[in-house]
């Protein structure tokens, strides 16, 4: 029995019940969750009796698997909101969020991080999208951290 709120991997999840439960608005604008809440407002989905947070499963839905270790953030700072475009995986991430939410540029980002991130990119394996969605960046912010010489 997995734990409250935990991986979401290989889930089958109602989709059509699942958004019946959103208010989606505009492709862009955040897509409140409209059912049950948890105190810090984090919407709520039951699969087989086992309570799931409702973002995680967005990302779940939109996105596919992911790792375990790995939270979903969201980018917005609403917390009910289920917008996929609004969320992010999360680490180092969740350090970044706000960076990302306000539009800051390569320059604010901490010298080790943007070292670490093209390090990461040099490596190999990655996208400038997968990078930027795991590092809660736009993808153009890693091609300017490349730009600069990382
Ligand atoms: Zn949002």
């Amino acid at each position: 029995m997995k734990p409250h709120g935990a991986t979401v991997d290989n889930l089958i999840v109602d989709t059509v019940n699942f958004f019946s439960k959103v208010d989606v608005r505009g492709e862009d604008d955040c897509h409140p969750w409209v059912a049950g809440k948890t105190p810090k407002g984090y919407g709520h989905f039951y699969i087989n009796r086992v309570a799931y947070r409702a973002h995680r499963l967005a990302y779940y839905i939109a996105y596919g698997p992911y790792p375990d270790h790995l939270g979903v953030l969201h980018l917005c700072d609403n917390t009910s909101c289920v917008n996929p475009k609004h969320l992010t995986l999360g680490t180092q991430a969740e350090n970044m969020k706000d960076m990302s939410a306000k539009g800051r540029g390569a320059n604010q980002i901490p010298h080790e991080l943007a070292a670490e991130i093209a390090a990461k990119f040099r490596a190999g394996g990655f996208s400038l999208r997968s990078l930027g969605r795991e590092y809660g960046l736009p993808h153009v912010t890693i091609t300017r951290i490349l730009n600069k010489g990382y």
